[in-house]
């Protein structure tokens, strides 16, 4: 660390008394939903294990660390003695010593002669940013170990030195996937002494990205394998539910867990605040909420001009500036000296800017920042006093991550969360329990998709040839997902194996980030300068020809889409209009892999075929949003084969909840759009990675029949975890839809911004009574609910 600007003396915060104030401003009734306070936590210290290196103990008291906290010599002790271990505890509760003491340890102490490389450590991290400040942070140890990072910013000569002398090298998976592991043989001597193998900020590998990392993984461990190696792994997790699981489908490995922290903790407050209803009227005459932000401007101006130090997260970067800018015009209005003490952080300054706005934050020059995401960042703000959240930030492992940026240590911290206008955050301020209780988000990813599953076996085949006694290794899916690669003609069938006989890169064939389909470039019309991508997918929606594109503040309107060449063209242009596509949407079951009978209806799981066609658009008057006209469209029906979770009711339940035939199709529909607006509950994805159909009856089912699916290609793991968790799940549907104070229906219980049909039929009380008779169905039984088997 560098030395730390002198901090300015400052009052310390009474916390209880800043949100009474705050929540007590006249026109603010109601905001304030629930106001929590977390007792403080004494630390829970441990010694130091008696094979730590003696220099290893010595530059940590340097740094300030004199003894462990019991968490981190669990698990370090752990991953010294061989047992794969993960550490899943809260935010600054040093994690990195679990791995680093044992890591640190071995590269010392099984050095060879003549200065041979001692023990090497893999160090794997979900972002670039994220593996050079670690990296900072261990040369600033100044201890004599080898480390550096190998990204895609490093020069020929530090790759060449990573892997001639590298004890401690930090990279990252996508490294892995495309460079290391595919050019292993130069890397035989460091992966011939790996000993462990840190996969840090493990909860990000999530969804098909989790999918992928999870077979970059197997490879490293085949690889690593051939010199006869076999590392042992240390993850380091937020606190989610089932971490060892995870960690296990992470590796393919045992992994045993710690996660009974050890480190202090100040008091921490959490505040839920839910914006008004606004006079404004949004999609078929809805309530429109005021927006997080809007509140997030207000709230931070009111903290700054009390002298309390706050950063506010904004979910995008033109949102950063939009809440700095408010903030800012409202302080000007009580004092001219006070705008200049908010300020915005985006991401991409450099080092010396970031150096500039931690001083000026340390001496209180500057009170307030708006900044978009934790992870991005990466600037050193301890010792705030309040963090401002707009919006819920997708986990709950985000949300305390961001709630811990304040008050570091033992000092006392204020959260306050402001729910944008969606059935999720409504629901969370009115359920504080699902935030603060046991948590029930599990960390989703299915590395068994054949679509994921395919293009790494075809590197692992080019690495070295596979072996029938390997595909094990790749899960049960990988003898069908080979033979159908051999079929195809990608992979050749020899008596040792299957080999990789194609020119091409097999490590080419797939982008670990990308969630299939080619990105669509979009292309300034005239002088060729691309403005931005949109994914392949929802091009059709939002790329159309006609489509109004709204893009970092910028209007444009698309005037061509190539589906052959992936570009659309665009001019910059306003037209006073914005679009929205309509869609047809057809779903047909492929087959059934799971099932539950409740009752007279039947709860599924199990594999679809989803068809989309984007038929027209509307244009709709900007502001006000009423419809100004219509055009159709001609652009070819998409098919997604994936995983989905269904359930039916049949007729004469319907008719006996004394629901009428005609409301079924809006009541259907409301229910699906709330459901996947609160599956992220369960499973850490976001709504837009998921996709639903609802129909008052099904070709496949001849029942009212409501669809949730996977929006990628072979399931994500989304829709199986919402099948495993379905009774809690429908259960907090039915709440968010019937507790929410609109009358018939509105963003935050059942419209959603992603709808094909315009939010139309959707039925409100419909929706709340069909919940209603399927889950009189529901088993009682908690076992249902348990998290992933
Ligand atoms: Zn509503
Ligand atoms: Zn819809």
């Amino acid at each position: 660390m560098t030395t730390p600007a002198p901090t300015a003396p400052r009052r310390p915060v009474a916390v209880a008394e800043l949100v009474e104030r705050l929540a007590s401003v006249p026109g603010r009734a109601g905001r304030l939903t629930h106001l929590e306070v977390l007792p403080r936590r004494a630390a829970d210290h441990a010694a130091w294990p008696t094979w730590v290196d003696d220099d290893v103990i010595e530059a940590l008291g340097r740094r300030g660390i004199d003894r462990l906290f019991t968490h981190q010599a669990r698990a370090a002790d752990a991953a010294w003695q061989g047992t794969h271990v993960v550490v899943a505890t809260g935010t600054a509760s040093g994690k990195s010593l679990a791995y680093q003491l044992p890591a640190l340890t071995a590269a010392r102490a099984f050095r060879g002669e003549r200065g041979r490389r001692g023990a090497a450590t893999l160090y794997l991290a979900p972002t670039k940013a994220l593996a050079h400040d670690q990296l900072e942070s261990l040369l600033e140890l100044r201890l004599d170990v080898r480390a550096t990072t190998c990204d895609g910013d490093s020069s020929r000569d530090e790759r060449d030195w990573a892997r001639a002398f590298g004890e401690y090298v930090l990279t990252n998976p996508d490294m892995m996937h495309r460079s290391i592991l595919p050019g292993h043989q130069r890397w035989a001597s460091f992966l011939g002494s790996l000993q462990y193998v840190v996969i840090d900020e493990c909860h990000h590998y999530r969804g098909i990205f989790g999918a992928h990392v999870a077979h970059v993984l197997r490879r490293l461990r085949r690889v690593c394998a051939l010199y006869g190696a076999a590392p042992t792994f240390v993850l380091a997790s937020a606190t989610t539910a089932e971490p060892a699981l995870t960690a296990s489908r992470l590796t393919g490995l045992d992994v045993l867990p710690v996660d009974d922290d050890g480190s202090p903790r100040g008091e921490v407050t959490l505040g839920l605040w839910e914006p008004p209803l606004t006079s404004h009227e949004g999609e078929n005459g809805a309530p429109v909420r005021r927006a997080a932000s809007s509140e997030v401007a207000d709230l931070l101006a009111d903290l700054v001009a009390e002298d309390v130090h706050t950063l506010a997260f904004v979910r995008s970067r033109a949102g950063v500036e939009q809440v700095a800018r408010a903030a800012a015009d409202l302080l000007a209005e009580v004092d001219p000296s006070l705008p200049s003490r908010v300020a915005a952080y985006r991401g991409g300054y450099l080092p010396e800017e970031r150096r500039a706005l931690e001083a000026a934050l340390r001496r209180g020059d500057l009170v307030g920042l708006a900044a978009t995401s934790a992870l991005e960042l990466g600037i050193d703000v301890s010792g705030l006093d309040a963090v401002l959240i707009a919006g819920f930030p997708g986990t709950r492992a985000a949300l305390w991550q961001q709630v811990g940026r304040a008050g570091r240590g033992a000092q006392d911290a204020l959260g306050l969360l402001v729910a944008r206008d969606d059935p999720l955050d409504t629901y969370l301020v009115h359920h504080p329990e699902a935030l603060l209780g046991r948590p029930v988000e599990a960390q989703v990813f299915d590395p068994d998709n054949p679509h994921v599953l395919g293009p790494h076996l075809c590197a692992a085949a080019q690495e070295q040839p596979l072996t029938v006694d390997e595909l094990d290794h790749f899960g049960p899916a990988a003898a069908d997902v080979v033979a159908w690669l051999t079929e195809a003609g990608l992979l050749r069938r020899r008596s040792r194996g299957w080999f990789w006989t194609d020119p091409r890169r097999a490590a080419d064939l797939t982008d670990i980030r990308s969630a299939g389909g080619s990105p669509v470039s979009l292309v300034e019309s005239g002088t060729g300068r691309v403005v931005g991508t949109v994914d392949g997918a929802r091009s059709h929606g939002t790329a159309h020809a006609g489509a109004v594109y709204v893009h970092q503040g910028e209007t444009w309107l698309v005037e061509t889409l190539d589906l052959d060449e992936h570009v659309a063209t665009i001019s910059m242009s306003d037209p006073g209009y914005s679009t929205s596509a309509r869609e047809v949407t057809d779903i047909a079951i492929l087959g059934e892999r799971d099932h539950q009978t409740w009752g007279p209806c039947r709860v599924s799981f199990g594999d679809v075929e989803v068809s989309h066609q984007v038929v027209s658009f509307l244009k709709r008057r900007r502001p006000g949003g009423e419809v100004i006209g219509e055009e159709p469209l001609d652009l070819p029906t998409r098919t997604l084969h994936t995983a989905a979770v269904w359930w039916t009711v049949p007729d004469d339940e319907i008719a006996a909840a004394g629901l009428a035939a005609l409301d079924l199709p809006g009541a259907g529909h409301a229910a699906e759009h709330c459901a996947i607006g609160l599956l992220p509950l369960f499973a850490t994805c976001d709504r837009w990675d998921i996709g639903g159909v609802s129909t008052a009856r099904h070709a496949n089912t001849g029942e009212l029949t409501v669809f949730v699916h996977d929006g990628h290609p072979g399931g994500a793991g989304f829709a199986e975890r919402g099948y495993r968790a379905m009774t809690a799940w429908l259960r907090a549907t039915r709440e968010a839809i019937a507790c929410c104070e609109c009358d018939d229906g509105c963003p935050s219980c059942v419209q959603s911004p992603k709808c094909g049909n315009q939010n139309n039929p959707l039925d409100k009380a419909g929706a709340v009574a069909l919940l209603d008779v399927l889950l009189s169905h529901a088993p009682s039984d908690e076992h249902a609910d348990s998290p992933l088997e």
